[in-house]
């Protein structure tokens, strides 16, 4: 029997880190790393940081399932694996690239079009900084 469709998907929350931005990692053991956003996963309310929450897999030598060529037996290597885990967004601050200190993000209309579109866009709440975060 077919599986019944999910019901609506839950609208994800949006995020106000996303990727490409850079972020201070504010709790936790990286406390103070900064790092490129490598990719937002706005459902789990989590962000990959670059360098930051590095967890090592180790990974054993296994036998590869597609025969070489000459039908040599090869294997993938074991070893090491250092990869980023996600992080809860509640640790991370985005990093203001006018004023390069971490900060809250506030939201503000793009001026002239907001008939059209009313873009917002993300600006630093710093006062004495404000700006646009995009
Ligand atoms: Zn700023």
């Amino acid at each position: 029997m077919p599986r019944p469709k999910p019901s609506k998907p839950e609208e994800p929350v949006k995020l106000k880190v996303k990727k490409g931005d850079t972020v201070e990692v504010i709790s936790g053991k990286d406390v103070g790393t900064r790092g490129e956003v490598l990719s937002a996963h706005p459902r789990e309310n989590k962000v990959v940081v670059k360098g930051a929450n590095i967890t090592v897999k180790h990974t054993k030598d296994k036998p590869s399932n597609r025969a070489g060529a000459a039908g040599a037996n090869r294997v993938i290597k074991g070893g090491r694996l250092e990869t980023e885990a996600p992080l809860f967004v509640s640790k991370v601050m985005v990093v203001c690239p006018a004023c390069k200190r971490p900060t809250r993000v506030g939201y503000a209309y793009k001026e002239g079009d907001e008939k059209l579109s009313r873009r917002k866009y993300r600006v630093c709440k710093h006062p004495e900084c404000g700006k646009s975060l995009d």
